[in-house]
C-alpha cells in the first residue's frame, strides 16, 4: 500500500497562516503515486481536525491571511500510531494508522520540540528534527548558547523576563538593537530600536509572542545570508545548500520583516539573490558553518540556517529554523531548487529521511 503521510499545519503560534501557506504548496507537491496524504490542521485555539486537503483557502489571497477550518471534523492521535475521530459519536471513529507525521508548523506548539514530544509519546515517525534540538531551535537564547560553545560567533545580547531589564547591559550593547520574542519565527514581535527611549515599547510587543525577550546588538551593516541544511542519506554528513542573499530597501522596511517575507507588496522591497553573488572561500565557510550549527543542535532532517556576513568579512550566525517556511517565496525551497533538488523531490527526500527514522532513543 501506499505510505501514510499526515501533513499537520496551522497551530497555534503567531505564525498560523504562514504554515497553513506552506502545507498548501506541499499539499500540492506530494507524489499521490506514492503516498496517501491525510491533511490535518490544528486551529489557533489548539483543536486538531480533519481538513479537506482543498488547498485554495490556505493560500493568502487579497492580503487575507488563511486559517485552518476550526468546524471540520475533531480528530487526534491515539495509541499505535492510530489516528482516531475526536467525536463520541462518529462512524468511522478510526482513521487507521499513520506512517509518517509532516509537522509543517512554525513556532511555538509545533517547531519547539512540543508536538514532536507528543508524536515519540505515540511512537510514530515524523520529518524533522526530534525534541531538543527542535526546543534549542526554538529558543534564542538557549541556541546561541548551543552556538557559541560550538565555536561559532552570534551576536551579543540581554535577555528579559517579565519587567526586569538589566538597562545598562543593555547599554553596553551600544544601539540600535534588535529586541525580539525569544521563541517566535516571521520576524513577528521584532523591532529594530534605535534609542533607550523606545526600548520599553519593544518589549511590550515582543512580549504578546513570548514572556521572554531577547536583545540583541545589531550586526554593523550586515549582508544577509542563508543557508538550507538537508540531513545526509544513510547515516552522511548533513549537506548544505548554496548561499542565498536578501537584500532589503525601501517601503520604510528596515530589516526583513513580516511584509517582506511573505505579503505581495514585500516583493517590491526584498529582493533574493539564489545563489548569493559571494568569493568561493566565503561561500564554502558560511555553507560549512551551517552543517556546524545543524550539528551543534543534533538536528535532523532539516533546517534553515540565517547568518550575516559583515563588511570586514566576520560571519555571525543569526538562528536556525528547524521547520523553515516552504512558501513560493521561501528561502528553503529556493535554495534547494538552485542546488538541483526541485520541490517535489525536497517534499520527497523529507519524507524518505523521516521514514528511515528509528523510533525510541537515538
Ligand atoms: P524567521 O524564523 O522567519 O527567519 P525570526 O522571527 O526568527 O525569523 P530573525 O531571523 O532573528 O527572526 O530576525 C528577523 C530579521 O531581523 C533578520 O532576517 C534581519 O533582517 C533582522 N535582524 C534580526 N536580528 C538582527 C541583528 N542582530 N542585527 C541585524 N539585523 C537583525
Ligand atoms: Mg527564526
Ligand atoms: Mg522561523
Ligand atoms: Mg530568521
Amino acid at each position: 500500500r501506499k505510505i501514510r503521510v499526515a501533513v499537520v499545519f496551522g497551530g497555534r503560534s503567531s505564525e498560523h497562516a504562514i504554515s497553513c501557506v506552506t502545507a498548501a504548496n506541499v499539499l500540492q507537491a506530494i507524489d499521490r503515486d506514492k503516498y496517501e496524504v491525510i491533511p490535518i490542521g490544528i486551529s489557533t485555539s489548539g483543536h486538531w481536525v480533519l481538513e479537506s486537503g482543498d488547498t485554495e483557502h490556505l493560500s493568502i489571497t487579497d492580503g487575507k491571511l488563511p486559517e485552518v477550518d476550526v468546524t471540520a471534523l475533531p480528530v487526534l492521535f491515539g495509541s499505535n500510531r492510530e489516528l482516531v475521530v475526536n467525536d463520541p459519536g462518529s462512524v468511522p471513529s478510526t482513521l487507521g494508522e499513520v506512517d509518517v507525521v509532516f509537522p509543517l508548523l512554525h513556532g511555538p506548539w509545533g517547531e519547539d520540540g512540543t508536538i514532536q514530544g507528543l508524536l515519540e509519546m505515540t511512537d510514530i515517525r515524523y520529518v524533522g528534527s526530534g525534541v531538543l534540538a527542535s526546543a534549542v531551535g526554538m529558543d534564542k537564547h538557549f541556541m546561541k548558547i548551543v552556538f557559541q560553545a560550538a565555536g561559532l560567533a552570534v551576536t551579543p545580547y540581554v535577555v528579559v523576563r517579565g519587567t526586569q531589564v538589566d538597562r545598562a547591559a543593555v547599554a553596553a550593547l551600544g544601539y540600535p538593537v534588535f529586541v525580539k520574542p525569544a521563541r517566535g519565527g516571521s520576524s513577528l514581535g521584532i523591532t529594530k530600536v534605535d534609542g533607550p527611549d523606545e526600548l520599553d515599547e519593544a518589549i511590550t510587543a515582543a512580549q504578546v509572542h513570548d514572556p521572554k525577550v531577547l536583545i540583541e546588538a545589531a550586526a554593523t551593516n550586515p549582508r544577509e545570508i542563508e543557508v538550507a541544511v538537508l540531513q545526509g542519506l544513510n547515516g552522511a554528513r548533513p549537506e548544505a545548500s548554496v548561499c542565498g542573499e536578501i537584500t532589503v530597501s525601501g517601503g520604510g522596511h528596515e530589516f526583513y520583516d513580516f511584509e517582506t517575507k511573505y505579503l505581495p507588496e514585500g516583493d517590491d522591497f526584498a529582493a533574493l539573490s539564489i545563489p548569493a553573488e559571494l568569493p568561493d572561500e566565503v561561500a564554502a565557510q558560511i555553507r560549512e558553518q551551517s552543517v556546524l550549527a545543524f550539528e551543534a543542535i543534533e538536528g535532523e532532517g532539516l533546517a534553515r540556517v540565517d547568518f550575516f556576513l559583515e563588511p570586514d568579512g566576520r560571519v555571525v550566525i543569526n538562528e536556525i529554523n528547524t521547520m523553515p517556511g516552504f512558501t513560493p517565496k521561501s528561502m528553503f525551497p529556493l535554495l534547494w531548487n538552485a542546488s538541483g533538488l526541485d520541490y517535489p523531490a525536497l517534499v520527497d527526500r523529507l519524507l524518505t529521511l523521516a521514514m528511515t527514522r528509528s523510533t525510541g532513543l537515538r
